[in-house]
């Protein structure tokens, strides 16, 4: 697998808030400016397949409308374009869009794109063009659910957190995989998102079993030294 990093970057960050492309196929976010982002990045937003939403803060899915545009303005897709979303919150994207654009374009770009939007839960998998996706429930705001996620094909995986504070989910998420892209927002410890020294410590306890790959990082983050963590920009690529 392939997992080409679109944003690095906090909000009020220099960096493009964080989001990622696997395998040219599965966007993770679809954060404020993403479609144009992936494009100076030499990625084509009409390979997006797949979107696994972690939360519905802006800089997570404020670009679905464009994103809804790319795919959908052209012309019909034969394969479904597939949103997956937390639990009980789908109902955001048409929401989202519609604040733009108006109730008929979002049909006539859900009926182009063939449109499937999928909600999961806690502990649930799906099935995707090959891949298997499982929502880990992690800890960031108290007000808002967020899913980390765990993405396999056949022997590959790699997990990545979306914005959480230290809690078991993001434990489970080191548990079961190799590579893990870990929300490291701040230098100091806040409520809602993981410290540099918290990502630490849990870079040396999973040593040798799960690579920590920082994401989400405020400018700063890039001013310290690191030991264990592995710190990536817009438009690195990892290959797993
Ligand atoms: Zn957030
Ligand atoms: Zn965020």
């Amino acid at each position: 697998m392939k997992i080409k990093f679109i944003g690095t970057g906090s909000i009020r960050a220099d960096r493009f808030s964080a989001c990622a492309f696997v395998d040219d196929k599965i966007l993770i976010d679809a954060p404020n400016g993403a479609m144009k982002q992936m494009k100076r990045l030499g990625s084509n937003p009409e390979n997006i397949s797949i979107v696994l939403i972690t939360h519905f803060h802006g800089d997570h899915y404020f670009d679905i409308p464009f994103l809804m545009l790319e795919l959908g303005l052209t012309g019909q897709r034969s394969e479904h374009l597939t949103i997956v979303t937390p639990m009980g919150e789908s109902n955001k994207l048409k929401q989202l869009f519609t604040m733009g654009y108006s109730v008929e374009t979002w049909e006539k770009l859900v009926n182009n794109t063939n449109l499937e939007i999928i909600e999961i839960d806690d502990g649930e998998s799906l099935q995707l063009h090959g891949y298997d996706i499982k929502a880990i429930e992690v800890e960031h705001d108290d007000d808002i659910k967020c899913l980390g996620y765990i993405v396999s094909k056949g022997e590959k995986t790699f997990g990545y957190t979306g914005d959480t504070r230290e809690c078991s989910g993001v434990e489970t998420i080191l548990q079961n995989t190799p590579i893990t892209v870990m929300d490291v927002s701040f230098v100091q410890k806040i409520p809602s998102h993981l410290s540099l020294a918290e990502a630490e410590l849990l870079a040396e306890k999973y040593k040798g079993k799960c690579k920590i790959i920082a994401t989400h990082m405020f400018d700063e983050i890039r001013e310290q030294e690191v030991k264990n963590i592995k710190i990536v920009d817009d438009g690195d690529v990892v290959n797993i």
